[in-house]
């Protein structure tokens, strides 16, 4: 049996068969790396998700963090597991060697987090927010700033924040109240409060850096007014030795539903008007600099929905595949009962989860690629064209793969039956886990209204329809492929479909106000999910056909009911008709209900903001 966080023949076919991504070595930034390296890397990153971080996810679900008289206490493991995963590198794996980095393509760093997202994102939280920290300081801090913080925290001894959210200002950044005073020596003195502030304090680092969003008195209201503030826990001497507290307090932590094992802290600065924050960047640049690092942590969290899904379904088929019950259909006998996997229903739902985990895999997979490709592009143009891709694939990786999630967590359970309901199996703390992830780091309902009223307006429309077009070349190859004409027509017909979405958008806007676009914005970017989906399904299929053909034919293989045969003993074979098979699936009973969603929103129906606030 395959482990059960990800399936890491598939990792490997999407990487190295799929997208290619070892052909980023050809570049002189790569060029010490190579397939067969990053593949043992992969296997791993694999092991280490399955044997420490996985056992140490069920656990502290059981446990969870701790706020005891005013300290936090972490997961116990989680101080030696944190160590191991700094001392093995991958803190820093897409980092350059100056800053100890190990110069891997951001591509191969997201299919490693996809493991270790699958097997504990608590965990991971400690991890993505010191690196983001550190990285925004290396990116905009002085040489002071540099010198003090990202060398420690690059090494695991200190972990890092990213505040931004008060009780009055979630969605709503820009009505951040928490207040900056410029002092005589240069620094501010912050006060207020932050809330839901994840890693907030814990008990194994010696020191914790905050990055605080905050308004300088007497600076403008909304986003334009904000500054970004360096604020540790305990100050940092010149030599990088520690000094005093820093007047910054946790004062409780949120009892969740899910990712226990991870502290929610509401912090408090300058209680005793003595918190010193030290100013990133320039005065008023807080949202500039902080939207820096939103494509990067976008993706992290749709890979972490990835990741749900993906552990949710490993789990799930191998319960399919153990528990018995119920008689074989074709060959009934009440003295034999036979695996759930024979039942059509839960084959039909393992399909469906298997389908959508490959095809978004390829799609975070690209999004990383297309990171990887900005960074060494060779002309202003293709950084450009790269840079615009990502930007318009972000919403859509972060909210479709989240979203899937607390679906296939609870198909999981259902699996399951009685038993997924109960604590002794962990799908239910998949499920319950599973919710933050449409939540932070913008709700999906902000994405959608990033993606509908922003991202597919980017160059007057054009990337969103020069994207689309580029699925043609794909779709075509798969429509020469005996027996695939039917289903590229599907994809043809609701791939135009969408694409008229954006004008329905617009004259809807005009016609019945702005609203409009507002109220349609999330049935589209889901709409969006599903043709893209499609897209990395076709591309996997294509790729697929020509592996299986040359398999037959090197087995000399001509007939359809030996390749069968083969099929069902060999491995690779099973495999590579596998991905045949999640492509027809998708497409077939997937897309046309996205043909009914498009219709759907093209209906124009505006009840819901007709309807009178009394009337709900
Ligand atoms: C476990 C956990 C960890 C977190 N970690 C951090 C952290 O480390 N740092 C940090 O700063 N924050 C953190 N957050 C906060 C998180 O980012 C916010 O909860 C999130 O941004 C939503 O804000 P809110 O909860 O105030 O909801 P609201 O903004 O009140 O939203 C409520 C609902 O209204 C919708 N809505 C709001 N505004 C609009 C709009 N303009 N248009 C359409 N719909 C809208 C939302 O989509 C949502 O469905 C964390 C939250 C949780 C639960």
């Amino acid at each position: 049996m395959a482990n059960l966080l990800v399936d890491e023949r598939d990792v490997k076919f999407t990487l190295f068969e799929q997208l290619k991504v070892q052909d980023l070595c050809q570049h002189a930034r790569y060029a010490g790396w190579n397939e067969k390296v990053f593949g043992m890397l992969l296997s791993e990153a694999r092991k280490f998700a399955e044997k420490e971080l996985f056992p140490l996810n069920i656990e502290g679900d059981k446990e969870g963090a701790r706020f005891d008289q005013g300290a936090v206490y972490s997961v116990p493991g989680t101080a030696a597991a944190y160590r191991k995963f700094v001392d093995n590198g991958w803190l820093t794996a897409s980092e350059e060697e100056a800053h100890g980095g190990q110069g891997l393509p951001q591509v191969i760093k997201s299919a490693a987090h996809e493991m270790f997202f699958a097997a504990n994102f608590p965990f991971m939280c400690y991890a993505n927010l010191t690196h983001d920290a550190a990285k925004l300081i290396e990116l905009f801090g002085t040489e002071e700033q540099k010198h003090l913080y990202i060398e420690k925290m690059y090494l695991g001894d200190w972990t890092g924040t990213m505040a931004l959210t008060e009780p009055e200002a979630g969605s709503d950044v820009g009505n951040i109240g928490l207040k900056a005073t410029r002092n005589v020596d240069g620094t501010y003195g912050l006060v207020g409060q932050k809330i839901f502030i994840t890693n907030g304090d814990h008990d194994f680092a010696d020191n914790i850096v905050h990055l605080v969003l905050a308004r300088i008195e007497g600076d403008p209201p909304g986003t334009k007014g904000l500054s970004i503030f360096i604020a540790p826990k305990v100050r940092v001497n010149a030599d990088r030795t520690l000094g005093a507290a820093n007047d910054v307090r946790c004062i409780g932590l949120e009892h969740k539903m899910g990712i226990k094992g991870s502290p929610t802290a509401t912090m408090s600065f300058g209680e005793k008007g003595e918190c010193v924050g030290y100013l990133l960047g320039q005065e008023r640049d807080g949202i500039k600099i902080m939207f820096h690092m939103m494509n990067a942590s976008r993706l992290a969290v749709g890979m972490w929905g990835q990741g749900i899904c993906s552990v949710s379904y490993q789990h799930a088929l191998k319960y399919a595949l153990e528990r018995k019950q119920g008689q074989s259909i074709e060959n009934p006998d009440p003295a034999t009962q036979v695996a759930i996997i024979e039942h059509p229903e839960i084959r039909r739902t393992l399909m469906l989860m298997k389908a959508h985990i490959e095809g978004m895999r390829g799609m975070l997979y690209f999004c990383g690629y297309a990171m990887d490709q900005v960074a060494i592009a060779g002309s202003d143009e293709d950084k450009r064209k790269w840079q615009s891709l990502v930007d318009l694939l972000i919403p859509i990786c972060k909210a479709y793969p989240t979203e899937k999630g607390v679906e296939f967590a609870s198909h999981a359970i259902q699996i399951y039956g009685g038993y997924g309901y109960t604590k002794d199996y962990p799908v239910e703390q998949f499920l319950r886990d599973s919710k933050v992830a449409c939540i932070f780091e913008g709700t999906t309902g902000i994405q959608a209204i990033d993606f509908a009223l922003r991202k597919v307006r980017m160059q007057k429309g054009e990337v969103f329809a020069c994207f689309l077009r580029d699925m043609d070349r794909m779709v075509e190859q798969a429509a020469a492929l005996p027996g695939w004409e039917k289903y590229t027509a599907q994809m043809q017909r609701t791939k135009t479909a969408l694409g008229e979405l954006p004008a329905h958008l617009a004259l809807g806007a005009a016609e019945k106000g702005a609203h409009y676009p507002f109220l349609k914005a999330t049935p589209f970017l889901d709409a969006f999910g599903d043709v893209v989906v499609a897209w990395f399904l076709i591309w996997s299929a294509v790729v697929a056909e020509e592996k299986l053909e040359a398999l037959f034919q090197k087995k000399k293989l001509e007939d359809q009911e030996s390749r069968l045969a083969f099929v069902r003993t060999n491995a690779d074979a099973a495999f590579l008709d596998g991905k045949i098979q999640s492509a027809r699936f998708f497409i077939a009973n997937i897309l046309p209900i996205t043909d009914g969603k498009i219709a759907a929103l093209q209906w124009g129906d505006v009840s819901a903001l007709v309807a009178a606030e009394k009337s709900f």
